[in-house]
């Protein structure tokens, strides 16, 4: 038996998020949901923490799917499962009803981005902020292409990135300074 999750139904369910999510096509499919678990058994992450998957994780995908379902929107966005979750896409391919779990996951941390900064992950919102200053998120060492024998990077296409970038709107959602 899952364990309980403390919920108010009367104050807890949010009808606008119900109503935005349900907008989506790929997030209307977790209405089909019918809580078989599949999605979460075959999640490597849920099986990466194992027992202690729900104390890590907060909702596990099948809670995930049924809670905008239910409209559960603080408890959605709050998840830590949003965030560790690697997109690997398993449990839409697993998933016997055809809910797009892991789009409907990218949509949830487009929202909780946009409206609960505060949850952002400090290491996502270091890659985020590299991305726009260098145009990539891990550091090159030039000693590294030296002893590859790689020519050194010329830039090109980093100007370009960053006007994409800054078009996306990124630098707001990070609230980067001068955006
Ligand atoms: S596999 Fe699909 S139907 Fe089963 S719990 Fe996950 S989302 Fe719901
Ligand atoms: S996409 Fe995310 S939720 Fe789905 S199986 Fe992969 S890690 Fe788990």
């Amino acid at each position: 038996m899952e364990p309980a999750i403390p919920l108010n139904m009367n104050t807890d369910r949010d009808k606008g998020f119900i109503n935005s999510m349900f907008s989506s096509i790929q997030a209307r499919t977790s209405a089909y949901c019918f809580r078989c678990i599949t999605c979460t058994n075959g999640c490597p992450i849920v099986l990466n923490y194992r027992e202690q998957a729900k104390e890590k994780l907060d909702l596990l995908p099948h809670q995930l799917m049924y809670a905008v379902r239910l409209g559960l929107k603080d408890l959605v966005l709050e998840s830590q499962m949003l965030w560790l979750c690697t997109e690997c896409y398993m449990c839409t391919e697993y998933c016997p009803q055809g809910v797009h779990v892991c789009d409907v996951i990218y949509e949830l941390k487009n929202l909780a981005i946009k409206e609960r900064k505060d949850l952002m992950p400090r290491g996502l919102r270091l890659f985020a902020h590299a991305l726009l200053d260098n145009g990539r998120t891990a550091e090159i060492m030039d000693w590294e292409r030296e002893d590859l024998e790689l020519p050194e990077l010329s830039g090109a296409g980093d100007a370009e990135l960053q006007e994409l970038l800054g078009q996306l709107g990124l630098p707001q959602l990070i609230d980067k300074e001068g955006s």
